[in-house]
């Protein structure tokens, strides 16, 4: 079973999701909804989920960035976008601390706004703490597109979309970015963003 992603305009991707206790993510079904989330991710495929877009209104995000995701770009171009494969991580009650000034800019699309892409700036190096499945707490350091892929889930648990930081210059259909913009490398990104 796959679970349903919800769109752009559903409120409760504009509501800030709800803390999990420790006995409540131990639930069967709160175990279960982690399952589907994670099967839902790699059927789509996407590279982050968040369970207000499964229409659950709760803390809990999954990660995943596979090298097979990755195998149609060019090793230059993973390199400046610092993007290397990503084990599955799941994320119950994730907090962001930002450690230091810098910023990235790359393109973000996201499963809940099909269709398009645009170049969101993001904090280059930040630290993630929170619980895993178990309710185990975690840490994760993270940077470039690591971090920029916790970020926008996070986002998603406080009611943010990545249409709200974008350079809204930038947004465009899914298939020219894929024809034009889906092999260029940041420091492109960068000029077109001046
Ligand atoms: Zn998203």
């Amino acid at each position: 079973m796959l679970l349903k992603i919800l769109g752009v305009g559903e409120p409760i991707l504009r509501t800030q999701a709800k803390k999990l206790t420790r006995t409540h993510l131990a639930k069967p079904e709160i175990q279960q909804l982690i399952d589907l989330m994670i099967k839902t991710m790699r059927d789509h495929p996407g590279v982050g989920l968040a369970a207000p877009q499964v229409g659950e209104s709760l803390q809990i995000i999954v990660i995943e960035d596979k090298k097979d995701y990755q195998k149609h770009l060019q090793p230059k171009l993973l390199k400046e976008q610092g993007r290397v494969p990503l084990p599955l991580s799941i994320l119950i009650n994730p907090r962001i601390k930002v450690l230091n000034s810098t910023v990235l800019h790359n393109f973000e699309g996201c499963m809940s706004i099909q269709g398009y892409r645009a170049v969101v700036p993001r904090a280059a190096n930040i630290v993630v703490s929170g619980w895993d499945r178990y309710g185990k707490q975690i840490r994760i350091t993270a940077s470039n597109y690591h971090a920029r892929i916790l970020q926008h889930e996070v986002d998603h648990l406080n009611g943010v979309l990545y249409i709200d930081h974008m350079i809204s210059k930038t947004f465009m259909g899914e298939k020219y970015f894929s024809k034009k913009w889906a092999r260029v490398g940041a420091e492109k990104i960068k000029n077109i963003i001046k």
